[in-house]
C-alpha cells in the first residue's frame, strides 16, 4: 500500500510554492544554520540526525525549513488557493527566519492580515525568535516540540518534509483516509481512542515506509494529498484512487459514513459595538491598537469608545459642541470565528475637523490604511465606502 501512495504522489502531487527544492528560488539561506543543517545530512542521503532519527534518501529532503513550517502554519484551518499569495508575499518581506525574528510585530500582523486566526503569526514569530536564539533549525521532533506555536502535527510536517526524518503526523486529511481505509468509528472507539487509533496508524505505516526504504516526506505527504485531492470530504473521487483495492469502507460501500462527524461545539453568540469616526472629506477614519482586547490582538480595528478629545458623553453618543457632528448611521455586520457568531453594529460619526494620532489612535486612509485588519473592519471601510461614497 505505502509503495503505491508513494509512487502515487510522485506523478500526481500538485505543484505548490512550497513544495519547490532548496536553492530553487529567491529565498535566501541563512549561511550558519544552513551550513549546519548540512552538515548533519549526509550526502548519500543516509545516516543519523541529531537525536539518532534515520534520514531517508534525498527524495524530496530538500526543502528549507523555515518554508515548510511557514506553509504549515498558514494551511492550518486555510485553503490552499487562499495561502498562495500570502506565503509568496510573507517571504518577500521575510525572506529568512532572522529577517521574521526581527521584524517589529505590526508588520508581520500587517502581512498576515485577512488569514485570520492571528495567533498563528504571532506564534510564528515567537518561534523565529526561539530558533533564531538557538543558532539554528531545530534538529529532531523534540527539539521543534520545543518551538512556540508548535505542535505534533507541524512538527512531524517539517522533520519529514524537511529533514526526511521517518516520523508520523495526522492532520484532517490523514484523518478522512484512515478513517475510510480502516473503517474507523469515533462513536464506537470514543473520541481519544479514535485519536490515539489515528496516530498509532501514522507511526505503523512511516516506520514501514522506513523499512521498504521510501520516501518519509513523499508517504507522509502522499496521505495528506490524496485526503485534499481524491479522498475529500465530499464526493471522493475512488475510481482514481491508488489505494482502492486496500479500502475497507469502499469495499464495504461505506465510503459516505466516514470520518463520522464530530459533535458540534455549540454555538456562542456574541454582539460587538464600535464607532467608526468618519472624515468624509479627507476619506479617513480612526482606528486604535487593539493590543488589549481579547480578540485580534495586535490588529488595528474600529474603537469601542472615542478618545476623550472627542468628548463623548457618557453613553459614547457625540455632543453638540464637540469636534464630532451628530449625524450617525448604523451598519451591521456578521463573521464567524470557529463556533463563535459575533455581530457587530458600527455607528458611524461624521467629524470634518482635521485631526491628528493620538497615544493607541491613529487616522487612516479608507483607501490604503496602511494598518494590520482583521476581516470585521476590512468589511466596515467596505460598507462605508460603498454606502457613503
Ligand atoms: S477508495 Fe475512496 S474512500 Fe477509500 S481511500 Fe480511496 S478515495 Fe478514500
Amino acid at each position: 500500500m505505502l509503495k503505491k501512495l508513494s509512487g502515487w504522489f510522485q506523478r500526481q502531487k500538485r505543484v505548490l510554492p512550497w513544495r519547490e527544492a532548496l536553492g530553487s528560488d529567491s529565498l535566501t539561506v541563512p549561511a550558519n544554520l544552513e551550513s549546519k543543517r548540512r552538515s548533519k545530512t549526509p550526502s548519500s542521503g543516509q545516516g543519523s540526525g541529531a537525536n539518532g532519527a534515520k534520514l531517508n534518501p534525498p527524495i524530496g529532503a530538500h526543502r528549507h525549513p523555515y518554508r515548510v513550517w511557514l506553509s504549515e502554519m498558514m494551511l492550518q484551518q486555510t485553503q490552499v488557493v487562499t495561502v498562495i499569495p500570502y506565503f509568496h508575499r510573507f517571504l518577500e518581506l521575510f525572506p529568512t527566519i532572522e529577517d521574521l525574528a526581527s521584524a517589529k510585530e505590526e508588520d508581520v500582523m500587517k502581512a498576515w492580515a485577512g488569514l485570520g486566526y492571528y495567533s498563528r503569526a504571532r506564534n510564528l514569530q515567537k518561534g523565529a525568535k526561539h530558533i533564531v536564539s538557538q543558532g539554528k533549525f531545530p534538529q529532531s521532533l523534540e527539539e521543534w516540540l520545543e518551538v512556540p506555536g508548535v505542535g505534533p502535527y507541524t512538527a512531524g510536517a517539517v522533520c519529514s518534509l524537511s529533514l526526511g526524518q521517518y516520523v508520523p503526523l495526522v492532520d484532517g486529511n490523514v484523518e478522512r483516509v484512515f478513517s475510510r481505509l480502516f473503517c474507523l468509528s469515533r462513536k464506537t472507539l470514543g473520541e481519544k481512542q479514535y485519536r490515539d487509533e489515528q496516530w498509532r496508524l501514522a507511526k505503523l505505516a512511516i516506520s514501514k515506509a522506513e523499512k521498504l526504504g521510501l520516501s518519509a516526506g513523499d508517504v507522509n505527504e502522499g496521505w495528506m494529498e490524496l485526503g485534499a485531492t481524491v479522498c475529500t470530504t465530499k464526493n471522493p473521487v475512488c475510481g482514481l484512487c491508488p489505494l482502492q483495492k486496500n479500502c475497507t469502507a469502499f469495499r464495504e460501500e461505506r465510503v459516505t459514513a466516514f470520518p463520522e462527524k464530530k459533535p458540534k461545539p455549540e454555538k456562542i453568540f456574541l454582539e460587538e459595538k464600535v464607532i467608526a469616526l468618519l472624515d468624509k472629506k479627507r476619506r479617513k477614519v480612526l482606528l486604535e491598537d487593539s493590543t488589549h482586547r481579547q480578540w485580534r490582538k495586535g490588529l488595528w480595528d474600529f474603537p469601542e469608545a472615542l478618545p476623550v478629545e472627542f468628548s463623548t458623553t457618557a453613553n459614547g453618543r457625540a455632543r453638540k459642541a464637540s469636534n464630532v457632528a451628530l449625524t450617525e448611521s448604523i451598519l451591521k455586520s456578521k463573521h464567524v470565528v470557529t463556533n463563535h457568531q459575533i455581530s457587530r453594529e458600527t455607528r458611524v460619526i461624521f467629524t470634518e475637523k482635521r485631526m491628528i494620532d493620538s497615544k493607541g489612535f491613529a487616522w487612516v486612509s479608507l483607501d490604503h490604511p496602511e494598518r494590520p485588519l482583521g476581516a470585521p473592519s476590512r468589511k466596515i471601510i467596505k460598507l462605508i465606502l460603498e454606502r457613503f461614497f
